[in-house]
């Protein structure tokens, strides 16, 4: 299966001995440690690098009202190709 979704753990790194562990694994497989602890580390770090949806702005605020920036050339008109045959 190739499909996965972005911000999901694979895996988990148990905080005590640094043995990989499944997600589904309640303690690490090694040690014993319980990796509700290191699951949700996973889980933050994962959080941390993720773009955050509601950080997107949906809202245009003062398009209409913006100034021109100064100096900015207007796009140049296409220069047409001589002898081009009309449709
Ligand atoms: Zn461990």
């Amino acid at each position: 299966m190739c499909f996965r979704p972005a911000a999901t753990v694979t895996i988990v790194k148990c905080l005590e001995c640094g043995t990989f562990n499944k997600p589904t694994d309640e303690t690490c497989k090694k040690c014993g440690t319980d990796l509700t602890a290191s699951r949700k580390a996973a889980e933050d770090a994962i959080a941390a690098t993720a773009p955050a949806p509601s950080e997107i702005s949906l809202t245009p605020q003062g398009l209409d009202d913006a100034p021109k920036a100064p100096g900015a050339p207007k796009a140049p008109a296409a220069p047409k190709a001589p002898g081009a045959p009309k449709n």
